[in-house]
C-alpha cells in the first residue's frame, strides 16, 4: 500500500496513481491527519485492506507533503555507509552509529524550493526513511520490521560549517535542520508492498549528473538493526521518523570539494517509493 499526504490530508496511493481521501472513503472512521494514522496504524491498514478504493482522483505532485510532517521525534543516523564513512574521513562504526536529530520545522513535501544559508556550504544526502507504525521499546532486530509503517525517499540537506562548528562532537542537529533540510515523500510505501525492503536502490542527481548511487543492502547497519538499537534505549513513537544514512559521493567528500548553488535542481529516489525534488535559491 501507498499512503500520501495531499494538501495536508491522509490520502490513498491506488496502483493507476489517483489519490483516495481517507476520512472520505472511510466515512468518518480514519480522520484526515497524516500524522495521526500511525497511532492507530494496524487498525487502518486491516480497514484499508479491503476498502472501497474506485473514488480516486488524479493530484498535483506538487500538492504532496510529507507523509510523516510532525514526528515527535526525528532520529538520524551517520557512518551507516562504508564508503561514505571513508570518504567523511572516519572510522565504520562497530556497536552504534552515530546517531542525531533533524529538527521537525525543517521537514517538507517532496517537492519544494530551498534557500541556501548565507555564506555556507550546503551539501545533499539521499536515505531511505523509515516511519514508525507501533510504539517499540527493546524491540528484538528479528521483529523489528513489524513495527515500521513504511518507508519513503528523504534528503539530509547539510549545511556543513554549521554542521562542523566547535569542539566535537560538533553541531550536527542545527547544520541539518536549517528550514526545508528534511524534504520527505512523496509516498510511504509498506514493506510488502516492495519486492525487497533490505535492498533498495538510492540517488540523487544534481542539475541530471548522478551524484549518488546506492543499494540499502550495503547499510552498515539495516533498518531492523536501527531500529533494535536505537529502541534499545528509548522508546520510538508511531509516526517517528529514522533517516538511515547516506551512500557515498556527497560533495563534502569530492575533490575538489562541491556544493548546491543557486538554480542547482536535485532529485533524489528510492527504487519502488519516488523521487523527491528541491530547486535550491540564494
Ligand atoms: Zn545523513
Amino acid at each position: 500500500m501507498r499512503t500520501a499526504n495531499l494538501s495536508g490530508r491522509l490520502v490513498i496511493i491506488t496502483d493507476d496513481g489517483t489519490a483516495v481521501d481517507v476520512e472520505q472513503a472511510s466515512d468518518g472512521r480514519f480522520g484526515p491527519d497524516p500524522q495521526g494514522v500511525y497511532e492507530r496504524w494496524s487498525a487502518f491498514r486491516a480497514w484499508a485492506a479491503g476498502a472501497d478504493l474506485s473514488a480516486g482522483r488524479s493530484f498535483a505532485a506538487e500538492d504532496l507533503g510529507s507523509p510523516a510532517p510532525a514526528p515527535r521525534q526525528v532520529l538520524a543516523v551517520g557512518l551507516n555507509y562504508r564508503a561514505h564513512a571513508a570518504e567523511s574521513g572516519f572510522e565504520v562504526p562497530d556497536t552504534l552509529p552515530p546517531v542525531f536529530t533533524k529538527y521537525a520545522s525543517s521537514i517538507t513535501g517532496p517537492i519544494t524550493e530551498v534557500r541556501l544559508p548565507e555564506g555556507g556550504n550546503t551539501d545533499w544526502e539521499v536515505e531511505l526513511v523509515a516511519v514508525i507504525g507501533e510504539p517499540a521499546y527493546q524491540v528484538g532486530e528479528d521483529d523489528a520490521w513489524l513495527y515500521v509503517a513504511g518507508l519513503t525517499v528523504g534528503q539530509d540537506i547539510s549545511e556543513r560549517i554549521t554542521q562542523l562548528t566547535g569542539p566535537a562532537p560538533p553541531q550536527f542537529g542545527l547544520g541539518k535542520s536549517f528550514p526545508g533540510f528534511s524534504p520527505m515523500g512523496p509516498y510511504l510505501v509498506t514493506p510488502d508492498a516492495l519486492a525487497d525492503s533490505d535492498d533498495l536502490e538510492l540517488g540523487c542527481s544534481i542539475n541530471g549528473e548522478e551524484v549518488q548511487k546506492g543499494r540499502t543492502r550495503d547499510l552498515i547497519f539495516s533498518v531492523p538493526a536501527l531500529i533494535a538499537r536505537l529502541s534499545a534505549i528509548l522508546p520510538l513513537f508511531p509516526g517517528d521518523v529514522v533517516f538511515t544514512g547516506t551512500p557515498a559521493g556527497v560533495g563534502m567528500g569530492r575533490t575538489p570539494q562541491r556544493w548546491l548553488a543557486d538554480g542547482d535542481v536535485l532529485v533524489s529516489h528510492v527504487q519502488g517509493i519516488g523521487e523527491l525534488r528541491q530547486t535550491f535559491r540564494a
